[in-house]
């Protein structure tokens, strides 16, 4: 059972900063992508030749709920168009993939738990009525497929079993048949268990494996808390086992790991892919949902608060495949990339490049994320995500102000049929936390709200902390953001057409080539905090929402051996080169080129 459920996108309205964050994503790429770029354009899902396999489907599962949040009735039914495609396609046996039955030995069934999935997505965006028994016939296909040995899992699906179990609970609810457990049960057999990788985790390699697959590994996360109930096991909290693996050997300051994209050890010159940053993001909402354990939630902060932003252009029409917490240079390398299995422009913001799953799969973040900024239980409103929002549910009207996490001020102004409990969640690092100006203790604070209209104020500081990096570095964070010294860029531009498809501007591809010192070292621990407040992008870099003041020092850094655009993963010295300066770090949201792993360097 979850601790905490999730409400629709009918219920939650974004506001503010977020609100405007989603509607710079559906007037840049995620809300035009069906217009140029030919996997979803000319989809096989919707009669067409291209891609039909996860393209289409990972689209929508951001495209759909995108286009709720922001009522946006073309959005609606561009998104309802693909939905009546893909359902009328749908055979009477249940198979609903673009590939012909007698073909189906090898088809790779990860868009069969894929389509599910986002079929659920659309219905408790929509509600329409003639979901539950398309997923509930596509279901008992697969069921019957896999049950008589016509078809096994393998490769992705088999390192994905767990993503069907989204459809497997919401059909179980409806129709409680005894199958859907037996469905389960297979998929549980056949799945890999990740728990056997373990080994594999600490020594990463660089070889492509799925075993060591990052974007396998982010989705994974949420396996357990998925599939635990159904399959009547008990939830052990495997996930913060595995996480705490895969930290200690390939972890990144953004709570993500290394995977360019298989793990790539500690190192903040490794690149980690976008879908994995989307993925663990929703792997973390579904962990807390779930377990109702803080630590999910603060995890989920700070990969959106920070890694999210950071590999997208501030219009988003352009995304890197893969982001370096280090990042002095995003130029095309010339011979070997500094990235274990990744092509050579893998690092670019562009349309699609290294491959084009990114392109389909980001836009499921911000969505997702803003549905996640209240849950509920029982009589019970969690405020889970301190995101300006609204939420219109069951009697009750609650508009949440707040610039968090640029400000540590949330303004909480509640209408209400009935009474409920509310509580807000506020992060652990918060400090001398008030709430209508008065000093409390807790994290979880509650309250006994009365039918009728009231006030709450939250306010907290957070303090600025110098976190131990390996090899010897240091990264600035406050309260859940992250802190980098921006590098000064010119950019290239790149239009061409390759395997007919157009990279044109806005949509094109973009080198970044420093033009400013980034070879840098913290000679004091000393900082201070300066808030400007949101603009209208709000992980800017020429206005950013917050700076902290720190003095650096050039140190003699020197570039990884055989490579000019990429600063050597340790410094060569850390002994000072030039006088004490004070600079101004910028979150790394913002930062698109950046330093953020620095020596502190002795007095
Ligand atoms: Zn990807």
């Amino acid at each position: 059972m979850n601790k905490w459920d999730f409400y629709t996108a009918k219920e939650i309205k974004p506001k503010g900063w977020l609100k405007r964050q989603l509607e710079i994503q559906a007037e840049g790429l995620s809300g035009n992508l069906d217009k140029i770029w030919p996997d979803i354009r000319d989809s096989a899902w919707i009669g067409g030749d291209k891609e039909g396999w996860e393209r289409v489907p990972y689209w929508l599962d951001g495209f759909i709920p995108l286009a709720y949040l922001l009522e946006n009735e073309d959005m609606v039914s561009r998104a309802k168009k693909y939905i009546d495609a893909i359902v009328s396609s749908q055979k009477d046996s249940g198979w609903i993939c673009p590939c012909d039955e007698d073909k189906i030995k090898t088809y790779d069934t990860w868009a069969v738990q894929l389509i599910s999935k986002v079929l659920v997505v659309y219905y408790e965006c929509s509600g329409d009525e003639r979901i539950p028994l398309v997923v509930y016939d596509i279901l008992k296909n697969y069921y019957e497929l896999l049950k008589n040995g016509s078809i096994e899992l393998f490769s992705w699906g088999k390192f994905r079993w767990f993503e069907t179990f989204i459809a497997i609970q919401f059909t179980y609810k409806r129709y409680k048949e005894d199958w859907l457990k037996e469905l389960a049960k297979i998929l549980r057999e056949q799945g890999a268990d990740y728990n056997d990788f373990v080994e594999m985790w600490k020594r990463p390699v660089n070889h492509w494996k799925l075993e060591t697959h990052i974007v396998n590994i982010a989705m994974m996360l949420k396996s357990e808390a998925v599939s635990c109930d159904i399959l009547d096991k008990p939830y052990t909290d495997n996930a913060d086992y595995l996480r705490s693996v895969l930290d200690q050997y390939n972890g990144t300051v953004y709570e993500s790991f290394t995977g360019d994209e298989c793990l790539s050890g500690l190192s903040a010159i490794q690149g980690t892919e976008l879908c994995a940053i989307v993925e663990q993001m929703y792997s973390y909402e579904l962990l807390y949902a779930y377990t109702g354990d803080r630590k999910w939630a603060e995890r989920l902060e700070v990969l959106a608060f920070n890694a999210l932003p950071a590999t997208l252009s501030e219009d988003m029409w352009t995304h890197q495949y893969v982001q370096m917490s280090n990042q002095i240079s995003c130029q095309k390398f010339h011979g070997n990339p500094i990235f274990g299995t990744n092509a050579t422009e893998a690092h670019l913001f562009g349309l699609e490049p290294n491959y084009g799953c990114c392109t389909a799969n980001f836009n499921q973040g911000w969505p997702k994320f803003a549905l996640s900024a209240f849950m509920h239980n029982d009589n019970t409103i969690i405020n889970s995500m301190m995101i300006p929002s609204e939420l219109h549910a069951d009697g009750v009207h609650i508009i949440l102000e707040t610039e968090y996490p640029f400000k540590n001020r949330a303004k909480y102004k509640i209408a209400s049929d009935k009474d409920f409990t509310f509580i807000v969640r506020v992060p652990s690092f918060a400090e001398n936390v008030k709430i209508n100006g008065n000093t409390c203790e807790g994290s979880d604070l509650r309250f006994d709200v009365k039918s009728g209209e009231s006030e709450i104020l939250v306010e907290f500081e957070t303090v600025p902390y110098f976190e131990k990096r390996p090899h010897g570095l240091n990264a600035v964070k406050c309260g859940t953001l992250i802190f980098s010294l921006p590098i000064q860029y010119t950019t290239k531009m790149h239009e061409y057409v390759r395997d007919c498809v157009i990279h044109k501007y806005p949509y094109c591809d973009y080198e970044l080539i420093p033009q400013s010192a980034w070879n840098y070292g913290f000679s004091s621990e000393d900082v201070s905090v300066i808030t400007n407040g949101v603009s209208d992008i709000p992980f800017s870099a020429n206005n950013p929402p917050v700076v902290i003041k720190a003095k650096l020092q050039q140190i003699d850094w020197g570039y990884e051996e055989r490579y000019d655009t990429v600063c050597a993963k340790i410094p060569i010295s850390t002994e000072p080169i030039s006088d004490e300066k004070q600079m101004e770090l910028i979150p790394y949201g913002c930062a698109k080129l950046r330093i953020t792993e620095l020596p502190l360097l002795k007095k």
